[in-house]
């Protein structure tokens, strides 16, 4: 049995779709604060419960042989409004899994962190070696989970797969720049509000791109601690994003920048991952950033998504 956390949001849903189609075992806990009962397979076992309690944890992890850790609060925005949130969900979240695989004997860990680990790195791809000092707080959260799972792998005999993202879209996505522009185009389809001067200049992957590459890793790396990032190769900056949506969804809106390079406080302008230690495994992503919005765009509009 797998246990699959925040299996009903995004990336979660996703990756409990393709372990049960690989034939595994999965269990979800979700405390559906972002999650979606809609998104959750019907041949997993659904937990309802909050892993800032370490009952929850507990009750979760048993007879468990391997977790993949996907719940957290995974809004970058927020973590400058509301840093206790983060911190709870993130952190403590985090903390009270490992207690719980520990106590449990359970050895197998998946993660998922975030190139905003890197903070605004000066090496462009930035490979996974780099230094990590985020500017954010959810980056710094992600850090501190990375930190925990290392000290727990090594201290009580455990193994950890850590993934760091760029930019992860798709459908079932209900978060990030494309969602945006989606949401304030139905309320305005004359103007767009864009969070910044446009130039901001990231990677994307798509879903499916970003679930293949994690079992790929997963099934072919086994040190104590894997680490890997997981991006597609180019970027896109968010004025073309803007573009993007705008074309699938038919209009011609002024765009009006708030200003400034970056989005808000927090937000790093310019991530590409260097996935040059994926790519060794035999990896590749089957998308570019600008493929992927374009497709990501489509399922959102397919989704019927207000
Ligand atoms: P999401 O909000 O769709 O999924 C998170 C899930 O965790 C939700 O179902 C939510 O209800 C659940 N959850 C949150 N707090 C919980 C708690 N305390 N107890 C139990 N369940 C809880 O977000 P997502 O985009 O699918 O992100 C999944 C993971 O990937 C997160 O760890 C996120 O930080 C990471 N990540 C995402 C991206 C991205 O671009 N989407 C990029 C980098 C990293």
């Amino acid at each position: 049995m797998i246990l699959v956390t925040g299996g009903a949001g995004f990336i979660g849903s996703h990756i409990v779709d393709a372990l049960i189609e690989r034939g595994n075992e999965v269990r979800i806990i979700d405390n559906l604060s972002s999650g979606n009962p809609s998104f959750v397979n019907e041949d997993a076992e659904f937990v309802e419960g909050d892993l800032r309690r370490l009952d929850d944890a507990l009750n979760a992890v048993k007879g468990v042989e391997e977790v993949w850790h996907i719940a957290a609060n995974p809004d970058v925005r927020l973590s400058y409004q509301r840093p206790d949130e983060i911190y709870e969900n993130n952190v403590l979240a985090t903390w009270n899994l490992l207690e719980a695989m520990r106590k449990e004997g359970v050895s197998r860990i998946v993660f998922t962190s975030t190139s905003t680990v890197y903070g605004e790195a000066k090496v462009i791809p930035t490979p996974e070696e780099y230094p990590t000092m985020p500017i954010s707080v959810y980056g710094a959260s992600k850090v501190a989970g990375e930190a925990m799972i290392s000290s727990y792998c090594h201290t009580y005999d455990m193994k950890s797969w850590i993934f760091r993202f760029a930019n992860v879209i798709g459908r079932r996505s209900r978060h990030g720049v494309i969602y945006d522009f989606i949401l304030k185009l139905r309320k305005n389809p004359e103007e767009l509000e864009i969070l910044g001067n446009g130039e901001q200049n990231k990677s994307y992957i798509y879903i499916d791109d970003c679930i293949g590459a994690m079992l790929h890793a997963v099934d072919r790396s086994d040190d104590v601690v894997n680490i890997f990032n997981i991006g597609s190769e180019d970027q896109v900056k968010v004025r073309r994003i803007a573009e993007i949506v705008s074309e699938e969804m038919g209009l011609n809106p002024r765009f009006r920048f708030t200003g400034g390079d970056r989005g808000w406080k927090g937000d790093v302008p310019v991530m590409l991952l260097s996935i040059e230690k994926l790519k060794s495994l035999g990896w590749r992503p089957r998308y570019s950033s600008e493929e992927a919005v374009r497709r990501a765009v489509r399922d959102l509009l397919d989704e019927g998504i207000v």
